[in-house]
C-alpha cells in the first residue's frame, strides 16, 4: 500500500487528514487517534454492514483494553434529529463514556453532523474522529468542524463548531457508493476550482473520466487538493465570520432549489445537494457575467465539465423563477440592498458580492 496522503488543518485545534485505500483495516493508525478507554462508534444503516466489522476488528487486535459500543441509525438526510442525537448520547452514557471517550464517525455527511454535535456535546465536548466514507464527507463534511441536526422547520439549525481530532479517509469505501452520490461529491470537488483555481479546475477536465470510474489515484488526488483548499479556508476563518462563505459559491442557488423541491433528493425525486449546487454554481456563473464581473466563456467551461461529470446544469422544470428568488430572500443571504451571492470574476477566483438587485438574478433564473 502506497502511504496515505496528508493533509494538515493549522490553528489552535489543529489536525490531520489521511487520504488512501485501505486505511480502515489499518488498527493502528485508528487506535492512534484515540486517547482514552472508550469509543463509540456511530455508523448508518448502509455503511455499518459492509464496513463495521472490519473496522472494529482492526481496532480491537490494535487496542485490546479498548471498551467499544456502536450507534447505528437508519440512512438518510431524516435521521438527523434531535431524537436521533439524544439516542446517541444514550449510548455515550451506556457506554460509560468519560471525558477522554471518543466518538468515531463512520459513514456519510449525516452520520459525521450527528456523531460529531453528539461528541461535541457529550460532558461539555469529547474527541470526534471522522471516518468518512462518502465523496461529500471526504471532501467537505469531514473537515471544518461544523456539525449540527436539523429540525422540522430546516436543516443544521442546531449545532456546534467542533472540529475533529483527526479524519481517517478510506478511499477503498467509495468502491461501494452509488454513483449518485459520487457525482453529487464530484459537484464539490469542481467548487473548489472555481473558487480558487482554475488550474484544478484543468486537472478535472482531464481527469474526468478517470474520476467517474472510480480511478484510486485520481480520486486520491481529488480529495487531497479539495481537502487543501477546505483546510487553508478553514484555518484563516473557523467560525465562517469572512472568507469561509466562499465555499457557499452555488449554494446560494443550489439550496433555492433543494427547499422548493420540498427536499426531494433525500428520497430520489428530485435534485440531490450536490447536483443542486452543480445547477447553482452554472447560474453563480451566469450571474456573474450578466453583472459583467465574468466573461460568458467562464460559465459555458464550467458547465461542459458539470456535463462532462453527469451533473445537471439546468433548473429542473416546474420550479417557478419568483419562488426561488422568494426562498433565497428568507436564506439569511439577503439584506436591505438586496442579495448577497458568491460571484467570481473568472474562473478561479471567487468574492463575496452584497447588493445584487432581485430583477438581475430574476432575469438569470428565467433563462434557467
Ligand atoms: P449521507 O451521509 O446521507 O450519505 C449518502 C448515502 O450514501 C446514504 O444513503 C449512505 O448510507 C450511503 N453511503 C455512505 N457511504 C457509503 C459507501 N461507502 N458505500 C455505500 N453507501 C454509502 O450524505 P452525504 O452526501 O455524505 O452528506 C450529506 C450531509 O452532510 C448533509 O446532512 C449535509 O448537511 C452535511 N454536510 C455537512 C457539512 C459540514 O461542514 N459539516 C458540509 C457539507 C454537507
Ligand atoms: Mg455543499
Amino acid at each position: 500500500m502506497n502511504a496515505p496522503r496528508k493533509v494538515e488543518v493549522s490553528g489552535e485545534a489543529g489536525y490531520s487528514i489521511e487520504i488512501g485505500p485501505g486505511l480502515l483495516a489499518d488498527g493502528a493508525r485508528l487506535a492512534r487517534a484515540l486517547r482514552g478507554r472508550h469509543a463509540l462508534v456511530v455508523s448508518d444503516g448502509n455503511v455499518a454492514p459492509l464496513y463495521l466489522d472490519g473496522a472494529l476488528a482492526a481496532l480491537a487486535e490494535a487496542k485490546p483494553g479498548l471498551s467499544v459500543a456502536t450507534f447505528t441509525i437508519p440512512p438518510g438526510e431524516h435521521e438527523k434529529t434531535l431524537e436521533r442525537f439524544t439516542e446517541c448520547l444514550h449510548a455515550l452514557s451506556e457506554l460509560g463514556a468519560t471525558r477522554d471517550a471518543t466518538v468515531l464517525a463512520l459513514g456519510g455527511g449525516v452520520v459525521g453532523d450527528l456523531a460529531g454535535f453528539a461528541a461535541a456535546c457529550w460532558m461539555r465536548g469529547i474527541d470526534c474522529v471522522q471516518l468518512p466514507t462518502t465523496l461529500l464527507a471526504m471532501v467537505d463534511s469531514s473537515v471544518g468542524g461544523k456539525t449540527a441536526v436539523d429540525l422540522p422547520s430546516g436543516k443544521n439549525l442546531v449545532g456546534a463548531f467542533h472540529p475533529p481530532r483527526a479524519v481517517i479517509a478510506d478511499t477503498s469505501t467509495l468502491r461501494t457508493l452509488p454513483d449518485r452520490e459520487l457525482r453529487a461529491g464530484l459537484a464539490e470537488v469542481v467548487k473548489y476550482g472555481a473558487i480558487f483555481d482554475a488550474g484544478f479546475l484543468d486537472w478535472l477536465e482531464s481527469h474526468a473520466d478517470a474520476l467517474l470510474a472510480r480511478d484510486d489515484a485520481a480520486l486520491a488526488e481529488a480529495i487531497a487538493r479539495s481537502c487543501a483548499f477546505k483546510a487553508d479556508v478553514v484555518a484563516r476563518d473557523p467560525y465562517e465570520r469572512g472568507d469561509r462563505a466562499m465555499l457557499n459559491f452555488g449554494h446560494t442557488f443550489g439550496h433555492a432549489i433543494e427547499t422548493e423541491q420540498g427536499y426531494a433528493g433525500t428520497t430520489g425525486d428530485g435534485l440531490n445537494h450536490g447536483e443542486a449546487v452543480a445547477v447553482g454554481m452554472v447560474l453563480a456563473a451566469r450571474l456573474s457575467a450578466a453583472l459583467g464581473r465574468a466573461g460568458a466563456a467562464d460559465a459555458e467551461r464550467l458547465q461542459r465539465l458539470l456535463e462532462r461529470l453527469g451533473l445537471p446544469v439546468r433548473i429542473p422544470a416546474g420550479l417557478d423563477p419568483q419562488a426561488l428568488l422568494a426562498r433565497m430572500r428568507l436564506d439569511k443571504k439577503a439584506d436591505a440592498s438586496g442579495l448577497r451571492f458568491v460571484l467570481w470574476d473568472r474562473a478561479g477566483a471567487a468574492r463575496i458580492v452584497s447588493g445584487v438587485a432581485d430583477e438581475q438574478v430574476l432575469a438569470v433564473l428565467r433563462e434557467g
